[in-house]
């Protein structure tokens, strides 16, 4: 008995900018059917243009994919190194007739588009070169290399997302191979690069689907096995409109920088064009164990800001604590506005911990996490925001200042703070909340904070009384 061949995918980016969302999301697909199946994810790096590819864009395409876990199978494949052998499948398709060389220079083929839009017929190459033979006036001319496209009858594209898509030959001209300076066109390497990888499912974007009907005659020339095809269609912004930036961030890297998790950006991404059922939450576990072909949507998903966010406070309320501190210690430490509040790194790491299990239920990104943990960075009086420098008038300031005594002399615990405070409000005819607005206001430097008792008895005796008595009038 044969074993069924395990499945082989590719995520094939052009390095011409960062990891877009919508390039991400064809990673995640091809990258989960591949763990789905036990089959192969390997990485091509698209770099034949070379005027438009640059290092930096595959620094952040791998770095986007890194953190986003999408772990590729072998070696990066590089398209640009592989040209030579683009050129050798270009030539033996020369050397059987299936290619062939056009002459027609710049200016010729100018004037023929010319004619054809004055005629009001569409601008395709005419197949001018098709059957003709190059003479004496050719020697040493420059020529490029065409396929030998079929002109009749139709090409269908079987994909597993958008059905059968039917092109008629005659309007698909024959394409370039081979550039006059002997460079492999982009169509070319990309059926060869297919082919020599042995992939067998090309998952990609919707902008796609043409050059697919193209590649098909490719391959039929070159006799190679036709992939399964699967064409996703585009991401919008919430207003339907074409997703730009005006909507929000389009780079993986700034949905880092804001404080996502790489597992809600799965989460997120897979929901943008696959469904299980009413499943919104849904981990990567969960993800590689269903994900198949057959649920993926056939119309445009909507990005939903919000959605994400839930998402997002839903998998770091999600994360332990110890985990959650560390995260956080290396987000604010990247963090322009963060990192130089941090004291050590030790003494952080306590004090967050403390206060994570509180923290981690408000917070809907790590950069809010971390907002809301600023006061624990710092040592010394806080600066007041406007709504607790509000709150603490002169009455509450004079409040907080007879309240210091009772707590000074009290066990340094959260129960027994709070005990004292409750005292002290009973035997003055106060609130609770008039004594502990103010101390949270003097404390934290805001009006919402963690548990006040338990945030006292984190930041200690001496560090508390230092912070209070700065309001304390
Ligand atoms: N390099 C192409 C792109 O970045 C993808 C080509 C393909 O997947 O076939 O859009």
């Amino acid at each position: 008995m044969s074993e069924i061949p395990k499945p082989v995918l590719r995520f094939a980016p052009s390095p011409t900018g960062m990891l877009h969302i919508g390039g991400a999301r064809t990673a995640l697909f091809n990258w989960l059917y591949a763990r789905h199946t036990g089959g192969k994810f390997l990485l091509r790096i698209e770099d034949t243009d070379r005027s438009r590819s640059t290092p930096e864009a595959v620094a952040a395409i791998l770095g986007g994919m890194t953190w986003m876990g999408l772990n590729w199978d072998g070696d990066v494949i590089y398209q640009f190194a592989r040209a030579a052998r683009h050129r050798e499948v270009a030539e033996k398709l020369l050397a059987e007739g299936k290619a062939y060389r056009c002459y027609a220079t710049a200016d010729e083929l100018t004037a023929m588009r010319e004619e054809q839009k004055a005629a009001g017929k569409p601008m395709r190459y005419d197949g001018r070169w098709r059957d003709r033979v190059p003479g004496p006036g050719q020697d040493g001319q420059p020529f490029v290399v065409r396929l030998r496209a079929a002109q009749e009858g139709e090409t269908i594209v079987h994909d597993r997302v958008l059905g059968d898509v039917r092109f008629e030959n005659s309007q698909l001209d024959d394409m370039v191979l081979l550039r006059s300076d002997g460079t492999p066109t982009y169509m070319l390497a990309v059926v060869v690069d297919d082919a020599d990888m042995g992939i067998t499912h090309v998952i990609r974007g919707a902008d796609h689907l043409n050059n697919a009907a193209r590649q098909l005659q490719l391959i039929a020339a070159m006799d190679a096995a036709v992939p399964v095809y699967g064409h996703l269609p585009l991401i919008n912004g919430p207003d339907g409109a074409k997703l730009s930036k005006r909507h929000g961030a389009l780079a993986v890297e700034a949905y880092r920088d804001m404080g996502y998790l790489p597992e809600t950006m799965r989460n997120y991404l897979l929901r943008l064009g696959w469904s299980h059922g009413d499943d919104e939450i849904i981990s990567t576990a969960q993800a590689i164990a269903w994900f198949n072909l057959e649920a993926i949507g056939k119309s445009a998903a909507r990005m939903d800001y919000k959605k994400l966010d839930n998402l997002n406070g839903h998998y770091i309320r999600e994360t332990a604590d110890d985990v959650l501190v560390e995260m956080l210690i290396d987000f604010s430490s990247h963090d322009d506005e963060l990192r130089h509040f941090f004291l050590s790194a030790p003494k952080v790491k306590g004090r967050l911990l403390g206060a994570m299990a509180s923290l981690k239920e408000r917070a809907k990104t790590l950069k809010e996490l971390a907002q809301g943990a600023e006061f624990l960075f710092t040592d010394g009086p806080r600066p007041l925001d406007a709504a607790a420098d509000k709150l603490l008038t002169a009455d509450a300031r004079a409040v907080l200042a007879r309240t210091l005594p009772a707590l000074e002399v009290t066990d340094w615990s959260g129960p027994a703070l709070e005990a004292a405070a409750r005292a002290f409000a009973d035997a003055n005819g106060l609130k609770l909340g008039q004594v502990a607005q103010p101390l949270r206001a003097g404390l934290t430097g805001k009006t919402q904070s963690p548990p006040l008792f338990e945030m006292l008895a984190l930041l200690g005796r001496e560090e508390s009384l230092t912070r209070l008595r700065a309001y304390a009038a």
